[in-house]
C-alpha cells in the first residue's frame, strides 16, 4: 500500500494523504476520486510516497483513479506549485481552480472523443524496457505509432488481451484520449493570408533576434509603437514554431480581442488547429479545447489569463500581447499575474516568451533596461505614419458640452471627407455626479463611499461599484433646491451633445452599458468596419488593439483627473491609455490626428504623449518611482480585509501589523489604511502594505507572517494577501 498526496479544492494550505495500491510516480498528475468529510471529492495526485502527515490508521483509500483521463504534466504542476507558494494561496485551490469545470467534478469527465493516441511520455519512453511478455501492449503501441490516433474498438483485433493492454497503457500515462477540434474554428476571416508581406527592416531585425532564441529560454520585450506590426512578428515566430512541430501560446488581455486575432491566425495558418480559451467559451467546449491543447492536437492556443495554465506538451513559444494590461492580473482568489507566470513557464520549459506592447509596464521595461529581459524595438509604423498629437488648452475657452471648438472643427472636417472619428471619454453614463450647487450636496450611494452616476438613457442614478440604482430625484434632499445639476461628462452626455451638434451624423456609443453582451460588441465592430458609423464615442473598451481602417481623428475629452491621483501607477496608466487610443487614428493610409483636451498642456506627461516618446516618459516615471521607493524599485504585498464594520477591519489589520513587526525581517510595514474606495456594497475595506527591496526577503516574511493572520478575530473579516498588487 502506497501513500499518495492529493490536491483538493479546499481552503487549506496542504495536500491530503490517501492510500493507493501499486501507486507509482507515473500517477503524479492523475485525477482521482477520494473520500473527504462525508462525501467524495475529485482531486489530483501531486506526490507519491513519503511519510504520512497524520496517524496511518486515519488514512483512507483512494476511491478511484480516473485512468482514461489525461495527466497534468510535471512542468505544469511546477508552475502551480510556484503560484501557490508565491501568491500564498492553497495548493489544492490553485490546482483544481485552473482545471476546466468538468475535471473539478467528482466523477469521470465526459470523454469528448472516442479516439486514443500515444502521449508525449510514450513517445519519449524506451519501449524496450517493457517486459518481454507484454506482447499486447507492444502491439497497441506500435499500431498507434504507425497509424496515429485510433478508435479503441479498432485496437481489439490486435490481441485477445488488447482491451486490457489499452487500459494498462492508459493507467501508465502512455496512451490518452485524443481530442480533436475542427480545423477551422473561425468565422469570416478579415485578414488575408499574406505571409509574403515584406517585413520592414525593424521587423526583420526583431524577428531574427527572437527567432535565434527558439529552443531555449529568453524573455523578450517587443516595444513597438501602435501599428508597427508587432502582430506580424508574432505570426512569423508562430510559423517557425509550427514548422518545428511545436505549440504556441498567445495571451491577450481581453476576450473582445480574441475573435479578431483568431480570425487573423486562422487565415494565416489554415492547416493548423487553433483553440481559443476565454470566459466566453461554454464549459463543454472549453473542456474539448483544453484537451485538444493537452493532447497536442491544437497547435495554437489563444486565450485570456487563465490560459497560461493550459497543458501544452509541445510548447515552443509564449506571446503576451499588450503585456502592460492590468487584466493579466487576477483580482480575486488566486491573485496571479498571467504575464509573470508566462515568463516563469517559459523559463521552466526553456522556450522564449515575447512581451509585446507600445507602452510596456514599467516593471517590464525596467527589467529590459537592467538586462534581465531583452529588448527588440519597432520604432515606426509598418505602412503608415504615426498620427500627429496635439493638446488643446481648455482653460482658454468655454467648452460646448465638454467639447472644444478645435475638436468640433476637426469633427466637422472628418464628416465632410467621410472619415470616421472617435471621441474618447473615460466615464460611462451621462454625468459622473448629480449635485446641488446651492448647498454642495451630491447624490451618494447608500452602500458605498462613492457618488452615484447619472444615467439618462436609463433615467436612473447608478452606482458603478455595487450596481445600486435609484430613480432620478427632482429636488435636493438637503436644502430643497429644485435645480440639480449634472456635473461632468460621461459617454451618454457626449453622445447626446454630438447628436445635437451634428444631426446628420451617425453616432455610436460603445461602453460597458451599450456593449454588455459580447455579440453586441461584435455587431458594433461590424458596423464600424462597414462604415455605418461616422462618430464613435467610447471608453477604453475601444482603445485596445482594434483596427478601424477609416478612423482618422481621435479626440480625448477628460483625461486630467488621473494627474492628481494618489495611485503611483496612475500616470503610467494614463500614458498607456492615451497612446493606445491615439494609436487608433490613421492606421491605414490616411494620416491621423489626435486632439487631447486638457487644462495642463505643459504637463511633462502630455508632452511625452505628444512626442509619442515612450522612452522619455518611462525614464521620467522610473526616476520618480526610484525616488519614492515603489515598484519596480521595491516589492509589495498587500493584506486586504473587508467586513460590515469598520472596527473589525481596523482591529484585524492593526493586529496583523503588530504581529508582523514582532517578526524580524528587512521589510517595511505601513500603517493600515482604508481602501481608496473605503466602502463597497455595505462592506468596509482596508489594507496593510508591506514592502521590501528584496523579493526573497518579502516572501520569507509572508511565509512567517501568514500563519499569524488566521486568528479568532480573522473570522470576522474576509481577508486576502495580494502579492504584487495593482489596485489599492
Ligand atoms: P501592431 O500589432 O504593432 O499594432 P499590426 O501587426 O496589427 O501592428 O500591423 C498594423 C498594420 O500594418 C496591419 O494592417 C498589418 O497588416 C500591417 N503591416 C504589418 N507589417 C507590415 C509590413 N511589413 N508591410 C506592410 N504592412 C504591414
Ligand atoms: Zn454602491
Ligand atoms: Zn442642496
Amino acid at each position: 500500500m502506497q501513500l499518495v498526496r492529493v490536491a483538493l479544492d479546499v481552503p487549506l494550505p496542504t495536500l491530503f494523504d490517501y492510500r493507493l495500491e501499486h501507486a507509482t510516480r507515473e500517477l503524479i498528475g492523475a485525477r482521482v476520486l477520494v473520500p473527504f468529510g462525508r462525501g467524495q471529492r475529485a482531486g489530483l495526485i501531486l506526490e507519491v510516497g513519503g511519510a504520512p502527515q497524520v496517524p496511518p490508521e486515519r488514512i483512507k483509500r483512494v476511491t478511484q483513479v480516473f485512468t482514461g483521463e489525461p495527466r497534468l504534466a510535471p512542468d505544469l504542476l511546477d508552475l502551480m506549485r510556484f503560484a501557490s507558494r508565491y501568491y500564498h494561496y492553497p495548493i489544492g485551490q490553485v490546482v483544481m481552480g485552473t482545471l476546466p469545470q468538468a475535471l473539478r467534478r467528482a466523477r469521470a469527465s465526459p470523454d469528448p472523443e472516442a479516439r486514443v493516441a500515444l502521449t508525449p511520455a510514450a513517445l519519449a519512453a524506451d519501449w524496450s524496457a517493457l517486459p518481454p511478455r507484454a506482447v499486447a501492449r507492444r502491439r497497441v503501441l506500435e499500431h498507434l505509432r504507425a497509424q496515429g490516433p485510433c478508435a479503441p474498438v479498432l485496437l481489439r483485433s490486435l490481441a485477445s488481451t488488447a482491451s486490457r493492454a489499452l487500459k494498462d497503457l492508459m493507467a501508465q500515462g502512455w496512451v490518452a484520449p485524443r481530442v480533436e477540434l475542427p480545423r477551422d474554428t473561425t468565422q469570416g476571416a478579415v485578414h488575408s493570408a499574406r505571409s509574403d508581406l515584406e517585413l520592414t527592416v525593424d521587423q526583420d531585425k526583431a524577428l531574427r533576434a527572437i527567432e535565434a532564441t527558439l529552443g531555449r529560454f529568453a524573455a523578450w520585450v517587443l516595444l513597438g509603437v501602435t501599428g508597427s506590426g508587432k502582430t506580424e512578428v508574432y505570426l512569423r515566430l508562430i510559423e517557425r514554431v509550427l514548422a518545428r512541430g511545436g505549440q504556441a501560446l498567445l495571451l491577450v488581455p481581453e476576450i473582445n480581442l480574441t475573435p479578431q486575432l483568431e480570425a487573423r491566425l486562422g487565415a494565416r495558418f489554415p492547416g493548423a488547429v487553433l483553440a481559443g480559451l476565454h470566459s466566453g467559451v461554454p464549459e463543454a467546449e472549453r473542456l474539448r479545447r483544453w484537451r485538444a491543447a493537452e493532447s497536442a492536437h491544437a497547435s495554437i492556443l489563444v486565450g485570456t489569463r487563465l490560459a497560461v495554465f493550459t497543458p501544452l506538451p509541445q510548447l515552443g513559444l509564449i506571446v503576451v500581447d499588450e503585456e502592460h494590461d492590468a487584466s493579466f492580473k487576477q483580482q480575486e482568489g488566486l491573485r496571479y499575474s498571467a504575464r509573470d507566470l508566462a515568463v516563469l513557464r517559459a523559463k521552466h520549459r526553456q522556450v522564449p516568451v515575447v512581451l509585446g506592447s507600445a507602452t510596456p509596464s514599467l516593471e517590464t521595461y525596467a527589467s529590459a533596461l537592467a538586462g534581465r529581459y531583452r529588448l527588440a524595438q519597432l520604432p515606426s509604423r509598418a505602412h503608415s505614419q504615426l498620427p500627429s498629437i496635439r493638446c488643446v488648452d481648455t482653460r482658454a475657452q468655454r467648452l460646448r458640452e465638454g467639447l472644444s471648438s478645435e475638436l468640433i472643427d476637426a469633427l466637422t472636417r472628418r464628416l465632410a471627407s467621410r472619415e470616421q472619428s472617435l471621441v474618447f471619454v473615460n466615464r460611462r453614463g451621462y454625468a459622473p455626479a448629480l449635485v446641488c450647487l446651492a448647498c454642495g450636496w451630491s447624490a451618494p450611494c447608500p452602500r458605498c463611499s462613492a457618488r452615484l452616476v447619472l444615467h439618462l438613457s436609463e433615467t436612473c442614478l447608478r452606482c458603478h461599484y455595487c450596481g445600486h440604482e435609484e430613480r432620478v430625484i427632482g429636488a435636493c434632499p438637503s436644502c430643497g433646491n429644485l435645480d440639480l445639476t449634472a456635473a461632468g461628462h460621461g459617454t451618454q452626455r457626449i453622445e447626446h451633445a454630438l447628436g445635437q451638434l451634428f444631426p446628420a451624423a451617425r453616432v455610436l456609443r460603445i461602453d460597458r452599458d451599450s456593449a454588455r453582451k459580447r455579440l453586441a460588441f461584435e455587431r458594433m465592430q461590424q458596423r464600424i468596419q462597414a462604415h455605418d458609423v461616422d462618430i464613435l464615442v467610447g471608453t477604453q473598451m475601444l482603445a485596445k488593439g482594434h483596427d478601424f481602417p477609416r478612423l482618422t481623428l481621435v479626440g480625448v475629452v477628460n483625461a486630467d483627473s488621473a494627474l492628481y491621483s494618489t495611485d503611483f501607477r496612475a500616470a503610467e496608466r494614463l500614458f498607456a491609455q492615451l497612446t493606445q487610443v491615439a494609436g487608433r487614428a490613421g492606421r491605414r493610409d490616411a494620416s491621423g490626428e489626435v486632439l487631447i483636451q486638457t487644462e495642463f498642456p505643459d504637463h511633462p506627461l502630455y508632452q511625452a504623449v505628444q512626442r509619442q516618446d515612450y522612452a522619455a516618459f518611462a525614464q521620467l516615471a522610473l526616476a520618480e518611482r526610484r525616488e519614492a521607493t515603489v515598484p519596480p524599485y521595491a516589492h509589495q504585498v498587500l493584506l486586504r480585509a473587508e467586513a460590515p464594520a469598520r472596527e473589525a477591519v481596523d482591529h484585524f489589520l492593526g493586529r496583523a501589523a503588530r504581529a508582523g513587526r514582532r517578526l524580524s525581517f528587512r521589510v517595511e510595514i505601513y500603517e493600515p489604511v482604508p481602501a481608496s474606495v473605503a466602502r463597497v456594497a455595505g462592506r468596509e475595506r482596508g489594507h496593510l502594505l508591506v514592502q521590501s527591496g528584496s523579493r526573497n526577503e518579502l516572501q520569507r516574511f509572508v511565509d512567517a507572517w501568514a500563519p499569524c493572520l488566521s486568528t479568532r478575530e480573522a473570522r470576522r473579516v474576509r481577508w486576502a494577501l495580494d502579492v504584487d498588487p495593482l489596485d489599492f
